[in-house]
């Protein structure tokens, strides 16, 4: 059985697009859903280009061979990728119970979502003239310490602005990162609907009741990409429970090492700031393989694992 605070599955989204990413691994999304026994047959689109500006609005197109990302929709309409989760679990005799208002402490797994804010975010889903986009912004004017993106497919898009936690007022950097879209390209903007939410930070936990996603704090600290790693640990912890392995033991092999990774990343991140962001956009663009640039980024290496504990304790400030 799933217990689910809501009405309704997938109501903390409002038809946002977010991207099944292969950035983080270089296994591809899909496949590795396959292989934990999740179907791909929901909708998505696959995106081999996107165009990404530094602050001066200099483009840098990346174009990879094989899909940088899957968009997808979230909520709770026909179409997102929620409702089809939903669907395939009933379908396999799973009961879900909506309007849980009960305690957690008898759960088996923990899937709770982010808690603490880490990265924030704002965005509006619009109906559009859109057919295909993926275009996102390095300037810490319209997102500090983040970046804004505009995705859209088939008349309907989103924008958004991603920033550390410690921004405040993010309505008025969506505000300013609308008006930077409509200086690259020009699109209409109907019905628009707002949207927020936040992601944490990883917290090293062990023991206890498997917490998975991002109740886990199982996010890429960088750039707040967290539906690879709350599909794994899902599997990891249905894993254990069958297997009656240790879940935690497993995480701590299998995922810990990308997201100490990616808290190193963002600290050269925040290092950067803008002014220099232009030199990673540069590097990723021209690379060979843009995905397998990146891909290096994420791949846990000695020397950022030694560096972890500075970066987490510096970022913890
Ligand atoms: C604006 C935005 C854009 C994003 N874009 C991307 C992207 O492009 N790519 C990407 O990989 N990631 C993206 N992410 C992150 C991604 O959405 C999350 O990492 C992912 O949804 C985490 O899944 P989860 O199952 O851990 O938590 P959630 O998806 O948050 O689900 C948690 C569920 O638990 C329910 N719940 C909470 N408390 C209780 C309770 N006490 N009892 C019962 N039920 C409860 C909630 O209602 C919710 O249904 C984005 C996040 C945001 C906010």
């Amino acid at each position: 059985m799933v217990l689910e605070k809501n009405e309704k599955v997938g109501s903390n989204f409002k038809g946002d697009f977010q991207g099944l990413e292969n950035g983080t691994s270089s296994k591809d999304i899909l496949t590795l859903l396959n292989e934990i026994n999740i179907r791909t047959d929901f909708a998505y689109e696959p995106f081999r280009e996107c165009a990404l500006y530094d602050r001066n609005l200099k483009k840098y197109t990346v174009k990879s061979k094989n899909a940088g990302f899957y968009l997808i929709r979230r909520g709770e309409m026909e179409g997102s990728l929620d409702l089809y989760l939903a669907r395939i679990a009933e379908q396999t005799g799973v009961n879900i119970q909506f309007n849980y208002v009960g305690g957690l402490h008898n759960a088996d797994i923990i899937a709770t979502g982010a808690n603490t804010p880490f990265l924030i975010a704002a965005g509006i889903n619009f109906g559009t003239n859109i057919d295909k986009v993926a275009l996102a912004i390095f300037d810490d004017l319209i997102s500090p310490l983040g970046y804004a993106y505009l995705l859209g497919f088939h008349g309907r898009a989103t924008i958004a602005v991603v920033s550390k936690a410690t921004t405040k007022r993010l309505s008025k950097y969506l505000e300013r990162a609308i008006d930077r879209f409509s200086k690259i390209t020009s699109f209409q903007i109907n019905d628009p609907v707002e949207f927020g939410g936040y992601g944490t930070c990883f917290k090293r936990v062990v023991g206890g009741i498997p917490l998975i996603g991002e109740a886990g704090g199982f996010q890429d600290a960088m750039w707040g990409f967290g539906l690879r790693m709350a599909f794994y640990t899902g599997f990891l912890a249905a894993k254990a429970l069958s297997e009656n392995l240790d879940y935690w033991s497993l995480v701590e092999k299998e995922v810990v090492p990308f997201c100490k990774t990616s808290i190193v990343n963002r600290l050269f991140y925040d290092l950067l700031r803008s002014k220099r962001y232009q030199h990673i956009l540069s590097r990723i663009s021209k690379a060979d393989d843009p995905i397998v640039y990146v891909n290096k980024l994420y791949a846990p290496t000695c020397f950022k694992r030694l560096l972890f504990p500075l970066a987490k304790k510096l970022l913890s400030k």
